[in-house]
């Protein structure tokens, strides 16, 4: 027999299977011997009082063993003679889509401008040692895309939007650790995500698909509103029906596709600084004491919405116990981001904070019409490039200074690599931005005590936080409103933000593609 029942512990019995099995047999009113087996279905952390407690979820087996399969594999067939689809970017969104159209019966041809997840590590660190941004092979491009070195934080916002379960389970079956389908905000850590990818991309070689590296699509091949493939810097074309998922940073897709009449239209983003903490005093603020998370807790979140200026203001990709990383994705552009490993160690937490901008904020880019806010993003990060001394060290202030129009005389250690400069961030932030940000930080002073603080440093920019350009597609096909056979795909589209609803959208697009191919074959 088996029954499902919550129950709400302290954080140290949470950590003792013992324990967790004693407390059911008694909420079930039954002796501890007799319960054969416990599955954690979901855990979760209250922290809104003083008693921190853990809610579970548990499933408990009553004289039989415990199901053995905890997530639900999917079953790949060969494709090699199958109809062929090209999907651009190995990212999240290509990854899923790739992986989908093989479930279609469709063989997929991956291009990716970057590099393998292994070699690639060897850029981004050259990007703290050096101060060099390779621009194929960086934080944003290369196998895996953006989210690889990242927090790999999994949850999100938009359930509605697919099967987040399956997302879920698809990681579990390429190598992540199944607490993922339990835990309320499942993350996988920076020190495990290249393996899983890495998984992914030998399922798509094994079922007969194809991943090209260091092979960036530079056109795309159109005859009579139809698309037939691409063309590639290295002179090849292929062809097939094309699922575009290059992300948000692929800048030169977003030229050719203006350039080519293409239609797209300028979309808004969000952009701030990165905010770090030490972690022991996100800690205490969170779990409200002053031992912080002892020894059963992990590192605290936060996140929050407010208003100012009739503009959300919110916390972005919180990194607790993580680090600051360099995410430039080519010359003369300082940009911060997030990550952190799996065990969220580190003695720092960081959080984008950022301000939502339209276009027609910034009316003098009123003139580059749907690039305005591709050109607004392009000039921030390159002036923020200019004050951090044209290198890779960030611009940076101590919170309580920032908020008082005051520059920082000393700073305290960061954890970003390539280094930090005192800068006075509220004098050369647009003031639609700072205004805003000064305000927010005041606001989230006064809702949790501490956390508007001078040991607190606010680094600047914090820009990718979505794609500043839609590329238009039919919502029921998902095709290219005039260019056939072509699917925008993912954030870099405008129709994903973070890796699971990335993922989820990869699959819809190659769902729709296998309904084309299977009616229409190219
Ligand atoms: C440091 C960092 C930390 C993050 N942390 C998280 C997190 O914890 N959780 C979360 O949900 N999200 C996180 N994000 C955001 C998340 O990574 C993105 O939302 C997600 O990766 C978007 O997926 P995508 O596949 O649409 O695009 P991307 O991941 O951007 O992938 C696009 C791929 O296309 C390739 N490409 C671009 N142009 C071309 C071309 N012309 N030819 C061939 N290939 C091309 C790129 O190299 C890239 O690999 C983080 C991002 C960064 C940078």
């Amino acid at each position: 027999m088996q029954k499902d029942i919550d129950i709400k512990i302290s954080p140290k019995q949470a950590s003792s299977v013992g324990s967790i099995k004693e407390i059911s047999a008694v909420s079930l009113g039954i002796s501890v011997n007799e319960i054969t087996a416990i599955r954690i279905l979901r855990r979760s952390i209250d922290a809104r009082q003083r008693n921190i407690l853990v809610n579970l979820k548990i499933r408990v087996y009553i004289g039989e063993n415990e199901a053995e399969i905890q997530f639900c594999p999917i079953h790949y067939p060969d494709v090699s003679g199958c109809p062929q689809a090209i999907v651009v970017g190995c990212g999240p969104a290509g990854l899923f889509a790739a992986l989908q159209l093989i479930e279609q019966g469709i063989r997929p041809v991956v291009v990716e401008r970057g590099k393998n997840v292994r070699d690639r590590k060897h850029d981004t660190a050259l990007i703290t040692t050096s101060g060099v941004v390779n621009p194929e092979s960086n934080y944003c491009f290369g196998e895996g895309g953006a989210g690889t070195y990242s927090d790999g934080k999994l949850y999100t916002r938009s359930k509605k939007r697919g099967d987040v379960e399956k997302i879920l389970h698809l990681f579990c079956q390429f190598g992540a650790s199944t607490d993922i389908l339990i835990d309320a905000h499942p993350h996988i850590g920076t020190d495990k995500l290249p393996a899983i990818i890495e998984n992914m991309r030998k399922q798509i070689e094994k079922s007969g698909g194809k991943v090209h590296f260091e092979t960036r699509m530079d056109n795309l091949l159109v005859e009579n509103g139809e698309v037939k493939g691409i063309e590639t810097n290295t002179g090849k074309c292929l062809r097939g029906k094309v699922i575009l998922a290059t992300g948000h940073s692929a800048r030169d897709v977003y030229y050719m596709l203006h350039k080519r009449q293409i239609k797209i239209e300028a979309k808004g983003l969000a952009v701030g600084v990165r905010v770090e903490h030490p972690a022991h005093l996100i800690d205490q603020i969170q779990y409200h004491s002053r031992e912080g998370r002892g020894k059963y807790l992990s590192a605290a979140e936060y996140s929050f919405v407010i208003q100012s200026g009739g503009r959300g203001i919110y916390s972005f990709c919180m990194c607790p116990g993580g680090i600051i990383v360099p995410a430039a994705s080519g010359e003369k552009q300082t940009i911060v981001n997030g990550m952190s490993p799996s065990n969220r160690g580190t003695r720092w937490s960081n959080s984008g904070v950022v301000v939502e901008v339209h276009p027609g904020d910034f009316p003098e880019y009123a003139r580059y019409d749907e690039l305005a806010m591709l050109k607004f993003q392009e000039d921030i990060e390159k002036q923020t490039w200019l004050h951090g001394g044209k290198s890779q060290t960030a611009p940076a202030q101590r919170m309580y200074d920032f908020v008082n129009n005051k520059k920082s005389e000393s700073l305290p250690q960061s954890s970003y690599a390539p280094g930090i400069v005192s800068s006075p961030l509220h004098e050369w932030l647009p003031e639609f931005i700072h205004t805003r940000l000064q305000d927010a930080f005041k606001q989230i002073g006064e809702r949790y005590s501490g956390y508007l603080t001078n040991n607190a440093l606010l680094l600047a920019i914090e820009s990718r936080t979505s794609s500043p350009v839609r590329i238009l597609r039919d919502k029921d096909t998902l095709e290219h409103p005039e260019i056939k056979g072509l699917y925008p795909c993912g954030e870099g589209a405008g129709y994903a933000g973070g890796i699971v609803s990335a993922a989820m959208d990869g699959e819809h697009c190659a769902r729709a593609l296998a309904v084309d191919i299977f009616s229409n074959p190219t």
